[in-house]
This record gives structure tokens, C-alpha cells and sequence, in this order.
């Protein structure tokens, strides 16, 4: 048995067999070279058994610290083996010989090595056949590169998938009827890959660091989303206490469904507004299923990431159209293309990679420069816009030129529509979502022309702290509690109160149960969550008093760290909810390869 802790993105408990999905299982093409060639396939072959070793090396260190010493000793002699003047006197013999490939050439020696080894009678000798086929893997990704995942289809299933990473599109792509759960090597809190797995409320958990080699020989897999841990073959007392803490979490919801059709009002009587984010069309109906008075956020962008090219104008009329339909009349505020960064088209190519693609050509000014692309969404959604109360809102606005730019294009849209005779509303609300700190700083120029904000506090926890949002090795630093990041939510309140715009807070921080009595008492009055969050956000909602959330906001914004403010808000939230659940089943000892 082994326990892993990584970082919980998607709530839940998943028990199942393991399916791992690994670009490192791929055997490359054979590949002819000429006599010319061969000093280069050298090279080249240099070139990977040096990073090869380096990651057997790396691998090893975060081994040692993670998993313990007897398979950081396993990895070390791989770093070892891959550093063999044997192994890179063969693979040469070979290119120079056979004129192929420096990864034909070297995969050919492994694989003959770890075909010798598993012949042998000596089962602890054959069972080194799995280490040869291991390395060859290493230095093949070496060659390959290592975002080269197959699609993750075909899995048989239900299984747990161990990947070393997911992109947001192949998350969304996720049979959920196959998949129960996932766990990835790489990954942050923030990570569009997050969302999607909260979205189709598979359990999750990212950020595990290197765990696909001893992932690879086990059978079965517990995912803890909740606290953020894998146990790889768990033993049978760990298996029966997780299985009790799922069917008891079951019970858990069942009990807060209840609590979909009473009001979200405090006890003193603030009502706030309690709205759903959405992806995909079919998430409205367990939005509303859940209480929610409307959607806050529609990431449209999803429905380009599901695609093989870019949908037409009336494919995404249609999915709109459904979206608005489905909505029987409540608010749906979509929010434009919001592709680039982590969010990238395969079928696209037509935009160079960025060194910094967070900073770069991504979501609203993507649009921007692309007005095709910009006026065809814009479109569609005006097109749909009748069939219900539809909103716009504009993502990762930084300067308020920007949000001229796009609301004129926005008018320019309507103005076409209007002269081809079709219909489109009289009124559309246009709002920007406030993810970048300019925009919060410049809140009270743009609340002039902004008909309400929408605060994207995933982003914009990132640009605040500098911290890359889908990056685990910095995930320590990105927290909604930081004092500044309070401190911008406060002034983009305030920017709003005059004219007495509607703010919402629809980042992950909206749907925390820990935030919901401060963003109350900071003067938000709508937070837009996941469906699955709603409940237990309600719950938290109608427990507390809200001119004491007031005075909590007010303490809240003396405090100097992150840490003083989690922990003050913990202390109000138990106050509130003595029965708020602490962490799930109880913690499992980090222990050894058995
Ligand atoms: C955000 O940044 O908080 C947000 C809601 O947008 P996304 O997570 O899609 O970037
Ligand atoms: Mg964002």
C-alpha cells in the first residue's frame, strides 16, 4: 500500500481498478538515416540518456521525500543503468550498423535486455525486466516530449485513471460513466483541468509529483478528493474505512438536497443571491436541481476545447440556445471565449507559443485580435439571447479601453443582427469580470460603464501573488486569503456601491464554505459556484448573522497574512456551523512498499 498526498481539486470519493494513461508507453517508428547521419543520431542519443538520467535522478530525490527509501533506492539504480557506457555502446553499434534512429536503436537494446531478463526462472531476476522496460520508457520520452498523451478513450472501465497530466479538453472528454476518479502528477489548485473534474464531480486530485512508476504495478486505487490523497493498493482496513466514508458522504448530500428549495438568507434576513457555474449545457439542470436562482458564469470556451474545429455560428446558437432554454427564464450570463493559457485549441495552430502564455495572447485580447472568431460568438449569443434573460461578460479585462473595444464590437454585432431583421434584446446587461488587479485598482473608472462585475478570483489570486494557478510546486502560495487579494474584492465593492452595480463573486473562492460570511460582510451579495457546492454554501448562508459577517469583514481586512485570515475564518465558520465536518476519513499512515 501506498499514500500519496497531492492536491484536492474535485471533492468525493473514488475506489476502483487502476488505468494508467502514460505517453512514456509508446514505442517510437523505425527511422532511417544515412552514413552522414550517424555523428547526429549520436548526439542525439547523448542528448536524451543525459536528461533521461537527470529525470531517473529527480525522480529519485522527490521519491525519497514522498515515498521513502526503498523505491527512491529502486529509481537511483535506474539513474545508474541509464548511465551504463554498456548501454550507449550498443545503441551506437546499432544506429552505425543498421543506419536507424537513435530511439529505435536504443529502445531495440532495452527491449532485448528486458526480453533475456523475463525469460529467466529466477523470478526475482525476471522481475527486473519491469525496471529495463521503465528506463526505456524515461528515455524514450526523452525523444517524444512528454505531452503526447493518447486520448484518454477505450478505458474499459469504471476505473480510476493515473495520468501525469490531463489537459482541460481531455478532462472534459472523460466518460463519467467509466471514470471514477482521476489523479495527476502535475496540476494545480486553479487548473482548468480542476474545474472540469468539479464540473463532472469526479474526484480529483492533482499536483502528486512523480508516482506513475509504482502506479503502474498496482491493481487498485482509493482517490481522496476531499483531502487531497491516493492510496495505491490499499490494505483491507483502509479499504473498508473508505468505503464507510463514501456511502456516509452519500447520506451527507442526500441530507443537504433538502435545502434546495428554501430561501439563501441569512438569519437576520440578507438574501444572497446563490448562482451555478457552468461548462456544458447539461449542467444547468442540476444547477437549478440545487437552488441556484440563475448562472453566473458560462465558460463557453468549452465548447471550442470539445471540438476538432472551431464550432460554426449555428452550432453555437444551438448549444447556447439550449443553455438559455434550459435556464426557463433565470439569468445566464455568458462569459466571451476565454481560450489561450492553459486553454488551447489543438485544430489552431495559428497563433505562435507564447513564453508566458498566462501573460499573453489569451482570453479577451485573443478576441480582440481575432474579430472573426469574436463577432461569430457574439452572434450566436445575441441570437439566443431573447429565448431568456441573458447577460455578457467579458474576460481578463485589464484597462477600460479594452472593455470600449469589445463593447463597441459587442453594439456593432446587434446593429448587423438588427438590420437582418433579427430579433435581439433592447437591453443586454454588460458586465467585465475583474481577474486581473488593474481592473480591481481601476474598478471605480470602469463601474462608469460596466453594467456589473463579476470577480474571477482564480485569476486573480494569480496575478496578484504571481503565482501560477495550474503549477503545484508554487500551490503553497496561492490562497483567496491573502490580504491583498481581500483588499481588491473590498475596493471592487466599493467601486460598485455608488451606482449600486451588482458584484459576484465567481472564482472558487465563491463556492468555499470558509470565504462565504466574509465576501458577505465585504458587501457581496451573489456567489456563483459549481452545482455541487450550492448546498453546503446555502447551509453556511443560513446560519449566520449578517451584520456579524460585517464586523468579521472588518477585522478580516486588519490582518496581516493569509494564514491569521484562514484561521479567523475557520474560527467564525465553526462558530456558525459547530457541526461543519472536518476532514474525511481518518488519516491514513504514510507507510512503505510492501
Ligand atoms: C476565474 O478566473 O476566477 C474564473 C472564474 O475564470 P476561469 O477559472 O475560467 O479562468
Ligand atoms: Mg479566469
Amino acid at each position: 500500500m501506498h499514500t500519496l498526498q497531492g492536491i484536492a481539486v474535485s471533492p468525493g470519493i473514488a475506489i476502483g481498478p487502476v488505468r494508467v494513461l502514460d505517453p512514456r508507453g509508446l514505442r517510437p517508428p523505425l527511422r532511417a538515416v544515412t552514413a552522414e547521419g550517424v555523428l547526429a543520431e549520436f548526439e542525439r542519443l547523448d542528448h536524451a540518456l543525459e536528461l533521461a538520467r537527470r529525470d531517473a535522478e529527480a525522480a529519485e530525490r522527490e521519491a525519497r521525500q514522498r515515498i521513502g527509501p526503498q523505491y527512491a533506492d529502486i529509481l537511483a539504480a535506474h539513474a545508474r543503468m541509464i548511465d551504463d557506457p554498456t548501454l550507449r555502446r550498443d545503441a551506437r553499434t546499432r544506429i552505425e550498423r543498421d543506419l536507424v534512429g537513435a530511439e529505435h536503436a536504443v529502445s531495440e537494446v532495452l527491449e532485448g535486455h528486458a526480453n533475456r531478463l523475463a525469460r529467466l526462472s529466477d523470478s526475482h531476476l525476471a522481475a527486473r525486466a519491469a525496471d529495463v522496460r521503465d528506463i526505456q520508457q524515461r528515455i524514450l520520452a526523452q525523444f517524444l516530449g512528454q505531452g503526447t498523451d493518447p486520448p484518454p478513450d477505450d478505458l474499459g472501465g469504471p476505473v480510476v485513471v493515473l495520468a501525469h497530466d490531463l489537459s482541460p479538453s481531455e478532462t472534459a472528454g472523460l466518460d463519467t460513466e467509466k471514470v471514477l476518479g482521476f489523479a495527476t502528477e502535475s496540476g494545480g489548485m486553479a487548473s482548468h483541468t480542476a474545474i472540469v473534474a468539479a464540473a463532472l464531480e469526479i474526484p480529483a486530485v492533482v499536483g502528486l509529483g512523480r508516482f506513475l512508476e509504482v502506479a503502474r504495478a498496482s491493481r487498485v486505487a482509493i482517490i481522496d478528493g476531499d483531502e487531497g490523497r491516493i492510496i495505491l493498493d490499499p490494505d483491507a482496513a483502509t479499504l473498508t474505512r473508505y468505503r464507510i466514508a463514501a456511502i456516509e458522504r452519500q447520506a451527507r448530500f442526500q441530507g443537504l438536497a433538502d435545502l434546495a428549495h428554501l430561501p439563501a438568507e441569512t438569519l437576520d434576513g440578507q438574501v444572497v443571491d446563490l448562482w451555478g457555474n457552468i461548462e456544458f449545457p447539461a449542467e444547468v439542470d442540476p444547477c437549478l436541481g440545487r437552488g441556484a436562482s440563475g448562472i453566473g458564469l458560462y465558460r463557453t470556451e468549452f465548447l471550442f476545447l470539445n471540438a476538432d474545429r472551431l464550432p460554426t455560428e449555428d452550432e453555437q446558437f444551438a448549444t447556447y440556445e439550449a443553455v438559455v432554454r434550459s435556464a426557463k427564464g433565470r439569468p445566464v450570463t455568458f462569459r466571451t471565449l476565454d481560450l489561450g493559457s492553459d486553454k488551447l485549441l489543438s485544430y489552431r495552430n495559428g497563433h505562435p507559443p507564447e513564453p508566458n502564455p498566462a501573460l499573453g495572447l489569451r482570453s479577451l485580447r485573443l478576441s480582440l485580435r481575432d474579430p472573426d472568431l469574436f463577432r461569430t460568438q457574439l452572434r450566436a449569443i445575441l441570437r439566443a439571447a431573447p429565448m431568456g434573460d441573458v447577460r455578457v461578460m467579458f474576460p481578463l479585462v485589464s484597462t477600460l479601453t479594452e472593455f470600449r473595444q469589445a463593447r463597441a464590437i459587442l453594439n456593432e454585432v446587434a446593429a448587423d443582427l438588427v438590420l437582418e431583421g433579427v430579433p435581439v434584446p433592447d437591453h443586454l446587461p454588460v458586465g467585465v469580470m475583474v481577474e486581473v488587479p488593474a481592473a480591481a485598482v481601476m474598478a471605480d473608472q470602469l463601474a462608469k460603464e460596466v453594467d456589473f462585475f463579476s470577480i474571477g478570483t482564480n485569476d486573480l489570486i494569480q496575478y496578484t501573488l504571481a503565482v501560477d494557478r495550474t503549477n503545484e510546486t508554487v500551490a503553497d502560495l496561492y490562497s483567496a486569503a491573502d490580504p491583498s487579494v481581500i483588499r481588491l474584492i473590498a475596493m471592487v465593492v466599493a467601486a460598485a456601491l455608488p451606482r449600486s452595480l451588482d458584484v459576484t463573486v465567481c472564482g472558487a473562492m465563491g463556492g468555499e464554505p470558509i470565504y462565504a460570511t466574509l465576501l458577505l460582510g465585504l458587501g457581496v451579495r451573489r456567489l456563483s459556484m459549481p452545482p455541487h457546492q450550492l448546498p453546503e454554501i446555502k447551509r453556511v448562508i443560513r446560519a449566520i448573522r449578517h451584520d456579524r459577517a460585517r464586523v468579521l469583514a472588518a477585522e478580516v481586512l486588519m490582518l496581516e497574512s493569509a494564514s491569521d485570515i484562514v484561521n479567523r475564518l475557520r474560527e467564525a465558520l465553526l462558530d456558525a456551523l459547530p457541526e461543519t465536518p472536518g476532514p474525511g476519513p481518518p488519516a491514513v499512515t504514510h507507510d512503505s512498499r510492501t
